[in-house]
């Protein structure tokens, strides 16, 4: 499982706030940022999302899951992933258009190619920085490949709007600070909802209990909804 968390680098902690132009720690390119760690350590989206995104399309072209959770559960555990950063915005639209294909729903063929695409337009921090996480616009790209909606379309244009609405509201009620892992499983339970109630599509998932809370300097502990119940008290 992973244990990065912090800097990649020194694992000190990160500062988000001013923007500065910084140069990626691995790989040079300059950036203006409003992330680093506290010695002035930038990672660029790239870098920090390399080794995570090979083995996410390794895993998607294998698996033979249905249940979205027991997937995303195995991908946030890879040591490839970090506690928290922007590889955890591919995860949504891999894992449920691999689980919807894997259960005899027809797929676009190319899909990993459209999630890449289009889930490497998404920067980190959007949560706090543009009050949209991008692991839930996840559920509105999931949504547009199923089925195959563009700009001028009228048809599920509304209806992948109003699935991306009903995800940033569950993030909404559950608050910050941000966990990516929190994120991804709430984005994944709205859109378990939104398949089966507006769409037809009734995917079986287990239940999520999260195992990462000591790595997660922010967890918000008894009042995340995935705090296992019986480690209260
Ligand atoms: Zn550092
Ligand atoms: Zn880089």
């Amino acid at each position: 499982m992973t244990t990065k968390t912090g800097c990649l680098v020194c694992a000190k902690e990160l500062k988000y706030g001013e923007i500065r132009e910084l140069s990626c720690h691995y790989c040079g390119e300059k950036t203006d940022t409003q992330v680093a760690c506290v010695d002035g350590h930038y990672v660029c989206d790239n870098c920090h999302q390399a080794d995570s995104l090979e083995f996410l399309e390794t895993y998607i072209k294998n698996s033979k899951k249905t249940d979205p959770i027991a997937m995303l559960e195995e991908i946030m555990k890879h040591p490839s992933y970090n506690m928290h950063g922007p590889e955890h915005h591919y995860i949504i639209p891999a894992i449920f258009l691999t689980a919807m294909k894997n259960s005899g729903i027809k797929i676009i063929d190319n899909y990993w190619q459209l999630v890449l695409a289009r889930c490497s337009d998404l920067p980190g921090g959007t949560c706090g920085y543009w009050g949209a996480c991008a692991a839930a616009l996840g559920s509105g790209i999931t949504l547009s490949i199923l089925k195959e909606c563009t700009p001028l379309k009228k048809s599920f244009y509304g209806e992948i709007h109003g699935a991306t609405a009903n995800v940033l509201n569950s993030i909404a009620k559950v608050g910050g600070p941000r966990c990516c892992k929190r994120n991804v499983t709430l984005t994944a339970e709205s859109l378990l909802l939104t398949l089966k109630n507006e769409f037809g599509i009734d995917l079986k998932a287990t239940n999520y209990v999260c195992s990462f809370m000591r790595y997660n300097k922010e967890c918000l502990y008894q009042d995340c909804p995935y705090f296992p119940k019986k480690a209260v008290g």
